[in-house]
């Protein structure tokens, strides 16, 4: 059978955007992915906030908001607290344009996914390489040995470590210095009704001494409860708590976070499952710029990967917009004008994108979360007068003044 004249690594929110909106207007193209089946992460992942004019306009270009509507919560507030447990403020969403909806990480997955033929994913094919051949053809090579070539157009839509960025840049990852642990609480447990009480549909961060305690909300009642610390970029490996999580847990209570109020603490104290580990790393302001190369592009954390700033899933599913508009609007005969007005634009998108990360220095800063809550416009000289947890609009917060 005839290969499809696009490839596209990675069936993530970026990959199966493209290849939705693709798909609207018959584009064939296949997508590889390294995981096994679509479910094989289900357990993974947290929530993510869709934006208006970004997440949401991609699912509505894609005939899917209707769909999304059903599945996100679109009444989740957020909480920002110190480590004393005293909520600074709440981030609460009023008017469509406002308001962030979470949605699953897998609910999301699952939505793009049912749109798109069942066939146009290749599970179980983990990229080892792209290679550009003499007639400029371009070769997938996967990590099982097969090697599938012959196509004019390689999407990286496969996240931090894209194996398509060497092709246009040098550029490395560098370690943030962040580790997030997550592990959950179940509606089971008998801690959940103080839970409930605490965030209820939203989110919960509480910041201070450069960590900090998430929870988050999840479709399913439960809530994530995340450890989030400054770690040696190896120390999964260097240590042996990941294998032992009540060891993990009685280390955090104990070591890490031993004089933060309790009302926080018992986030992770209460949390049932092991943890996961999120290793936290991102590229520079300088990285996010590349002399176009024919046949190969990237989008999402493929081309401006950072650390969370609750913008990373909405930049990754734009960019996947905006090619798709460029290569329906010039044609598949014209792909490489498609790309190169893409990667255009793309640039100083990028560039926003990853000063916004920053915010993550701030988050996790020794002052934090005032220094933040300055920053992004919210006055707290008066740290007494927000104790009420006043309530403030979403869009009252530009990150970095940007
Ligand atoms: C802990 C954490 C919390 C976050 N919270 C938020 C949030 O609240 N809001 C927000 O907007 N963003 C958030 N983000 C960022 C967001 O998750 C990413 O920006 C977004 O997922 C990027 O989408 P993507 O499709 O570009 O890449 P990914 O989501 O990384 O998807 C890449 C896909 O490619 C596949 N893949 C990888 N390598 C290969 C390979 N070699 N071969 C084949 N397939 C491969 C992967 O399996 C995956 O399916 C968070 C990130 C983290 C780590």
């Amino acid at each position: 059978m005839a290969l499809p004249p696009i490839a596209i690594l990675g069936a993530g929110p970026s990959g199966l955007t493209l290849a939705r909106l693709l798909c609207l207007s018959s584009i064939p193209y296949t997508i590889f992915e390294r995981e096994e089946t679509a479910h094989a992460r289900d357990y993974q992942g947290g929530t993510l906030d869709l934006h208006h004019a970004t997440g949401q306009a991609a699912l509505k270009e894609a005939g899917l908001f209707d769909r999304f509507k059903d599945l996100s919560r679109w009444d989740a507030t957020t909480m920002i607290a110190n480590k004393e447990g005293r909520v600074l403020v709440s981030l609460a969403p009023e008017g469509d344009e406002d308001a962030r909806p979470e949605i699953d990480r897998k609910e999301l997955r699952r939505l793009l996914l049912d749109s798109i033929p069942a066939e146009s994913v290749r599970w179980a094919s983990r990229v080892k390489e792209v290679t550009k051949e003499l007639d400029r053809t371009m070769s997938v090579h996967l990590e099982n040995g097969k090697v599938e070539a012959g196509f004019r157009l390689v999407v990286g839509a496969d996240g931090a470590c894209s194996k398509a960025r060497s092709l246009v840049t040098s550029a490395t990852l560098k370690y943030s210095g962040m580790h997030y642990l997550t592990s959950s609480i179940p509606t089971t447990s008998p801690h959940y009704r103080n839970v409930k009480a605490l965030i209820g549909n939203g989110n919960y961060l509480a910041l201070g001494s450069g960590k900090g305690i998430v929870a988050q909300r999840m479709g399913d009642g439960s809530y994530t409860a995340n450890a989030c610390l400054h770690l040696p970029e190896h120390w999964k490996t260097e240590t042996n708590y990941m294998a032992n999580p009540s060891k993990l847990r009685t280390w955090l209570l104990h070591d890490c976070f031993a004089d933060w109020a309790k009302v926080n603490t018992d986030l992770i104290k209460h949390s049932e499952a092991g943890f996961r580990t999120w290793i936290l790393y991102g590229l520079s302001e300088e990285d996010v710029h590349w002399e176009h190369v024919p046949g190969v592009t990237l989008v999402g954390d493929a081309a401006h990967v950072t650390p969370p700033s609750g913008e990373g899933v909405n930049a990754a599913m734009y960019d996947s917009l905006s090619l798709a508009r460029l290569i329906i609007q010039h044609g598949i005969d014209n792909l490489d004008l498609a790309v190169t007005e893409y990667e255009k634009a793309l640039f100083p998108r990028a560039v926003e994108h990853i000063k916004a990360g920053k915010m993550d220095e701030l988050l996790f800063g020794d002052d934090a979360p005032y220094v933040w809550l300055r920053t992004v416009g919210i006055d707290v000289d008066g740290q007494e007068k927000r104790s009420g947890g006043e309530k403030v609009k979403m869009s009252e917060i530009e990150l970095l003044g940007s």
